[in-house]
């Protein structure tokens, strides 16, 4: 790539110019990574002008591993009638939701599979109660594919579910289950879970009724640049809608115990993460904030990625399943959170769900 091609990206990207898909693709294949990181930095400034970065005290517990799916990247899923199977009752993930809030959490992060056995009523019932008994937290609960099973097990539309959804109290939804947004990846990757659209109905339907929510990009398996860009174009012209995105959050596989794991033989390091990172800063130029998973990547790549384009830390995750399942684990306590960020240079923020300050340190 020339100096000339990547200063007239410069010049667009801080120049409030969107950039086009042939720009996308040289920075996902050519441009220098150091110097792509400081572009992504620099835009990073431009949007978001104080050397603030955020974090939220949340926890991530799963109500069942019941699912009926078969992605063939899950390592977290059980089959129906399977020894490993559990399915909490309400009272149980209340009990989860419990134990969050006793830790300072704000946030309750709940998903699960898709286990046809549990009536709409219990996710209803699930919502309600966190938000009559925990007030102080944000139930962020169910991803787009589970919403979808709401819909097939009552029979009611998707935009039906979430109207329920938003009665019972709640307001916000997670990004998960977003993969990559690509007919091709996800009939190779998630045959049963439906094509970009499967996910993004979801999103543009809550969007429409007010609701918030995160686009997530799990990449590393059997995607190639045309397959990202789908997924940023697809996210990036859904938040030209409504914007109710509030982040972009981009992780890579973890391969352990998955059906994927015989197809994946090179364990990604942190480079590809940092170039997705500041692409995606670049390139979705209506999203207010990107996540640095410290979590996914590690806590030293979470520092370097603040410095390519992210303003965010993610949240403490105090319990966490899915990537458990594939032998991968990662803790952080609030101090050394507040610490990693300091060392990189910011000044760490607690926010909620939705990215308001409720403490700087
Ligand atoms: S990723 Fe979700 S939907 Fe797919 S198999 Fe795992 S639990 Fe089921």
């Amino acid at each position: 790539m020339s100096q000339g091609v990547l200063e007239d990206i410069r010049s667009k990207a801080l120049g409030g110019k969107r950039l086009d898909r042939d720009d996308g693709g040289l920075l996902l294949t050519e441009a220098p990574l150091l110097e792509l990181g400081a572009l992504a930095r620099d835009v990073r400034f431009a949007r978001l002008p104080e050397r603030v970065v955020t974090f939220v005290i949340d926890s991530n517990p799963n109500y069942t591993n019941v699912c009926v799916t078969d992605c063939q990247f899950c390592a977290f899923y059980r089959k129906p009638g399977d020894p490993e199977a559990y399915t909490l009752s309400v009272e149980e993930v209340l009990a989860r939701v419990a134990s969050a809030a006793r830790r300072g959490a704000t946030t309750v992060l709940l998903q699960g599979g898709h286990n046809p056995a549990l009536p709409l009523e219990y996710y209803l019932t699930l919502v309600r109660e966190t938000r009559r008994r925990f007030p102080e937290i944000t139930p962020h609960f169910f991803t787009a594919s589970e919403i979808r099973t709401m819909a097939q097990v009552s029979g009611l539309a998707v935009g039906e579910v979430l109207d329920r959804l938003w009665e019972a109290g709640q307001r916000t939804l997670p990004g998960g289950g977003a993969e990559i947004l690509s007919e091709r990846v996800r009939r190779r990757i998630e045959p049963k879970k439906g094509g970009p659209d499967a996910w993004l109905e979801v999103h543009r339907e809550a969007h429409r009724r007010g609701f918030k929510s995160t686009a997530t990009m799990m990449y590393g398996h059997v995607e190639g640049p045309d397959d990202v860009l789908d997924h940023l174009d697809a996210i990036r012209e859904l938040q030209d809608v409504d914007g109710g995105f509030t982040a972009f959050v981009p992780w890579s596989f973890k391969p352990g115990n998955t059906l994927l794991e015989k197809w994946i033989k090179e364990v990604k390091g942190p480079n590809p993460y940092l170039r997705m990172l500041a692409v995606a800063r670049l390139y979705l130029d209506n999203f207010p904030h990107v996540q640095a998973s410290w979590f996914s990547e590690g806590k030293r790549a979470g520092q370097i990625a603040l410095h390519f384009g992210a303003d965010d830390w993610g949240g403490t995750l105090f319990e966490e399943n899915v990537h458990k399942a594939a032998d991968y684990v990662n803790t952080v306590t609030v101090e050394e959170l507040v610490t990693l960020i300091r060392e990189a240079g910011f000044t760490p923020a607690q926010r909620t769900t939705t990215y308001e300050i409720l403490r700087t340190f």
